[in-house]
């Protein structure tokens, strides 16, 4: 089993970057800002209850997250590895990921961050916004979610780099040369 967490700040092309990768590795990409905007979608409990954290950029509480991805994690068992995306984003949350690992056997492998530059990253997150009907896509949003990512998020980088996981590379560029850059990191473990 090989877990990766793939890191980054709003913007940075998480979700972009997974999708190319389940499509070469057999891998089950969690999202929780997928999963919580589909909740959102579904109009249930937690939905109505986390689409205003959402809409104000702002981090939905640690156990509620924390319950998700392991709610998600023991419904596929036959998993042969996760991509995290967009989650631990707290250190909490990066404990209690490891513990869950651990209970089924297993740990993440490696963390790849995306770096991208911050007017880059405001820049596409507006364009997004155009098209992504994602009512936390605009100029003034994005600025409170890099506020809650360098407070509240950046500390899980140093956690991984503890323990010798976390690999930065370069997110401008072509999507191809991204990947690219992504993979030499990957097929060492794969
Ligand atoms: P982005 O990385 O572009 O900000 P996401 O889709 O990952 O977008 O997240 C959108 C929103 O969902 C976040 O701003 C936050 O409100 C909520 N969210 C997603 N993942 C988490 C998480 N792990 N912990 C707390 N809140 C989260």
């Amino acid at each position: 089993m090989i877990n990766l967490v793939l890191f980054g700040p709003p913007g940075a092309g998480k979700g972009t970057q997974s999708e190319f990768i389940i499509r070469d590795y057999r891998l089950i990409h969690l999202s929780t800002g997928n999963i919580l905007r589909a909740e959102v979608e579904a109009g249930t409990e937690l939905g109505k209850y986390a689409k205003q954290i959402m809409d104000e950029g702002k981090l939905v509480p640690d156990e509620v997250v924390i319950k998700m991805i392991s709610n998600k994690i023991d419904a596929t068992p036959e998993a042969q590895g996760f991509i995290f995306d967009g989650f631990p984003r707290t250190i909490p949350q990066a404990e209690a990921l490891d513990t869950l690992l651990l209970n089924k056997g297993t740990a993440i492998a490696c963390m790849i961050s995306l770096n991208v530059p911050e007017d880059e990253l405001v820049s596409r997150v507006v364009k997004r916004g155009e098209v992504s009907n994602r009512p936390d896509d605009n100029a003034e949003t994005v600025r409170k979610r890099l506020e809650e990512y360098q407070q509240r998020t950046l500390p899980v980088a140093s956690f991984y780099q503890s323990q010798e996981k976390l690999f930065e590379i370069d997110g401008v560029g072509s999507l191809e040369d991204i990947y690219g850059r992504i993979t030499a990191i990957l097929n060492h473990y794969i």
